[in-house]
């Protein structure tokens, strides 16, 4: 064999191999609306114009919007099997075109190699499209202008009559599905994340509010110590919500702290003779403290505050327990200064029996050593491992039931067609 005969084959076998056309079985074909809601034209192989396929999306679109009916495209080179009404019942039912109590799909199928074409419609449109309107519409819109080679002016002048046709007031009522409204809203508002954390951070804050007023009408009539001792263990709390809630707990962390700051440096009168008072810084204010409340100020358990008065020279000495401290109290001398020393478990926990552990603490101040007793509870951890695992499938299906929504795999409504519609050759 001469190399120009090799070359010969191999170009002949290229061309057939290019020139034939892809078979499809209907699961075969891509449904690109799942993918794009915005793409109503399956035409994986490309024998439509970009400009072509642009204007039927828009026309098909138009048609869903202002009748919630489900149009769609398929353009394909050829069939596995060669029946054109079985091939588009079958991927309208895959694609489950239509809502499911109007059945208001439609689908336009196009197979290039046996040049046939076949309008399939759900039961709901029968009666607007009925099979002598899709016959017409193969035979005077799509058939004389895909025999020119014109496949997508054929296509737009057959959407828009089917266009014109939906839309006519008359039908309205008849084509327009009850789900329609709800599956675009769910789709077009669906709020995003960020909305969702914003609205769960503005219930934070109005929490955050009712909580502060409840605490503010507790300590109502009481002295202004009182109050910041009693509002005070709030406020780390108060500032890690404030900023998970995006800074909006503000609104009420603000308020909350100069409220504490008020209650505890506003003026304040001598009870002696009335003169206003000052406070001692807390470098000169150590020699109003004894021994032991200097040590509790120089290890962080407690902050005393010293009121002098200028005039007769009455202190008022006022302690804040700092609770995020470790230190406990000392039995002996009373003063916030046993540190721990060691924990020991006595007794270890089970699933039925409270464990005990022994804390041993030594103060700091005068040496006396004590013990505290602490009831560790059972060891239900299997038990807790279970019951969260239980809340986290709990969630995941209630999160997946509530988006559900009724809508089939295929991105519409799940639909069916009784093989209404019409096809034909060219
Ligand atoms: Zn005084
Ligand atoms: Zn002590």
């Amino acid at each position: 064999m001469s190399r120009t005969t090799i070359i010969f084959i191999i170009a002949a076998l290229l061309s057939a191999i290019t020139s034939a056309a892809r078979s499809y079985t209907p699961a075969e074909v891509p449904n690109v609306h799942v993918a794009d809601r915005s793409q109503y034209v399956a035409d994986p192989d490309g024998y439509l114009d970009a400009a072509a396929v642009a204007r039927l999306n828009a026309t098909l679109d138009s048609i869903r919007r202002s009748t919630s009916a489900e149009p769609m495209i398929a353009v394909i080179g050829d069939m596995t099997d060669n029946d054109i009404d079985n091939f588009a019942t079958e991927l309208f039912g895959q694609w489950g075109l239509g809502k499911s109590d109007k059945d208001n799909g439609l689908l336009i199928l196009v197979a290039m190699e046996p040049r046939k074409v076949a309008i399939r419609t759900g039961y709901g449109l029968e009666g607007v499209l009925p099979d002598i309107t899709c016959g017409r519409i193969i035979r005077e819109d799509i058939t004389p202008a895909f025999r020119r080679g014109a496949y997508g002016a054929g296509l737009i002048a057959a959407a828009d009559r089917i266009r014109h046709i939906l839309t006519d007031p008359a039908y309205a009522e008849e084509i327009r599905s009850a789900e329609s409204d709800a599956d675009f809203a769910r789709h077009s508002d669906e709020p995003d994340g960020f909305t969702i954390y914003l609205y769960c951070a503005i219930g934070l804050t109005i929490g955050m509010l009712i909580f502060l007023l409840i605490s503010l009408a507790n300590v109502r009539g009481r002295s202004d110590y009182e109050k910041y001792c009693s509002l005070d263990r709030w406020k780390s709390p108060a500032l890690i919500l404030s900023f998970v809630g995006l800074c909006i707990p503000f609104l009420v962390t603000g308020p909350y702290l100069w409220l504490l700051h008020h209650w505890r440096n506003h003026r304040r009168q001598c009870p002696h003779c009335g003169t206003t008072m000052i406070k001692v810084d807390e470098v000169s204010d150590n020699k109003y403290l004894t021994p032991s409340q200097d040590l509790e100020e120089q290890i962080g358990s407690v902050d005393y505050d010293v009121w002098l008065c200028p005039k007769c020279g009455e202190t008022d000495i006022l302690p804040y327990v700092n609770s995020s401290s470790p230190m406990v109290e000392c039995d002996n001398c009373h003063a916030r200064t046993a540190r721990l020393v060691v924990t020991r478990v006595v007794q270890q926990p089970t699933a039925t029996r409270h464990g005990v552990a022994v804390k041993e603490y030594e103060c700091l101040n005068c040496h006396h050593r004590q013990q505290r007793r602490v009831d560790l509870g059972t060891d239900d951890s299997a038990a807790l491992s279970a019951i969260a695992a239980g809340a986290i499938l709990g969630s995941g299906r209630r999160s997946g039931g509530s988006f559900g929504g009724g809508s089939f795999g295929g991105g519409f409504g799940g639909g069916m067609t009784g093989g209404g519609g019409a096809s034909g050759g060219w």
